[in-house]
């Protein structure tokens, strides 16, 4: 009989295996069992040693996955076993990762666990495109936001015994009936005065026409910034600028597709944000937002 097992709840970073925090990648070299989602960069998976079980639990598009309670069941049952447990998990795993109900799931089921932070796309992801998402003088703040939204329990039981098709659609895995629109314009009350925060939004590719309109409607200037960063940090990263007013054009030509950051405010301007420091393969943000 081994002794108590232990899951560690860590953070992955924003996309570049490399990105992963010291100790998230210790957890990873001593890991028996990892358990990854899909945007985890297969070479950070592989720092685990090669006898570890290495299992995915994305959810890939058009497939249904384990499941949230899937997860759950998995983790505990390796760390009952007496394992040691990585849940690996895209970005920081609090920010729109569920790492929280995970915790909370080992928690009621007695099992040790430790929870590693991760560099989030949220801020990493503009920072590497040359973004900063405050500046002085510039914007004072930053929100961040999601392009979608848990319905309320009710709601949701209520559309799924309707059988309602027009929640949400999350691109290629069909329409999901726990998830609404979320758009931010929401989370801003108009003051008259102009608005200096950075919005930022995850999970919102699909619905840029939808958030550009609502943040016209809550009081933002249609000539507002906007810069669309997709696969930020890995080779293939590309980012697209624009205004409220053309960034759905223009995400539409460039063939834009998630996960992508969308920043929004005027450090998002081309010539707030900086020159790379490093040599990349991928075409220069100047070049893309022109
Ligand atoms: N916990 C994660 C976020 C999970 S939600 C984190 O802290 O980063 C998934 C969303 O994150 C995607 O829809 C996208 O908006 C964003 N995202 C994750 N990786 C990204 C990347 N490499 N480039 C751009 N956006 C990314």
């Amino acid at each position: 009989m081994s002794g108590p097992g232990h899951v560690f709840i860590v953070g992955a970073g924003p996309g570049a295996p490399d990105l992963v925090t010291v100790r998230g990648l210790r957890r990873l070299h001593d890991a028996e069992v990892v358990l990854y989602d899909r945007l985890v960069d297969p070479l950070l998976v592989a720092e685990a040693p090669e006898a570890a079980e290495k299992i995915f639990v994305g959810k890939e598009p058009g497939r249904p996955g384990i499941g949230q309670q899937g997860i759950h069941a998995l983790m505990i049952d390796r760390a009952r076993a007496g394992l040691r447990v990585v849940r690996l998990k895209g970005g920081d795993p609090f920010v729109f990762g569920r790492g929280a109900e995970e915790a909370a799931a080992l928690r009621e089921a007695g099992i040790l666990f430790e929870i590693v932070p991760g560099l989030s796309s949220a801020l990493a992801v503009p920072t590497h495109a040359g973004i900063s998402l405050t500046q002085r003088g510039v914007a004072h703040g930053f929100l961040v936001t999601s392009g979608r939204r848990a319905r309320a329990q009710a709601a949701a039981a209520k559309a799924d015994a309707a059988g309602d098709e027009q929640a949400a659609t999350v691109p290629g895995a069909g329409p999901r009936r726990d998830v609404v629109p979320n758009t931010p314009g929401r989370a801003m009350a108009p003051t008259g005065e102009p608005m200096a925060e950075t919005i930022v939004v995850l999970m919102g590719v699909a619905r840029v026409q939808e958030i550009a309109a609502d943040l016209v409607r809550a009081g933002r200037a249609p000539d507002t910034p906007v810069a669309i960063i997709e696969r930020g940090t890995t080779p293939q990263e590309r980012v697209i600028c624009g205004t409220l007013h053309d960034i759905t054009v223009r995400a539409a030509a460039a063939g834009l597709e998630a996960p992508a950051v969308i920043v929004i405010g005027a450090v998002a301007k081309p010539h707030q944000s900086l020159p790379r420091q490093e040599p990349s393969p991928t075409l220069d943000r100047a070049e893309l937002c022109r």
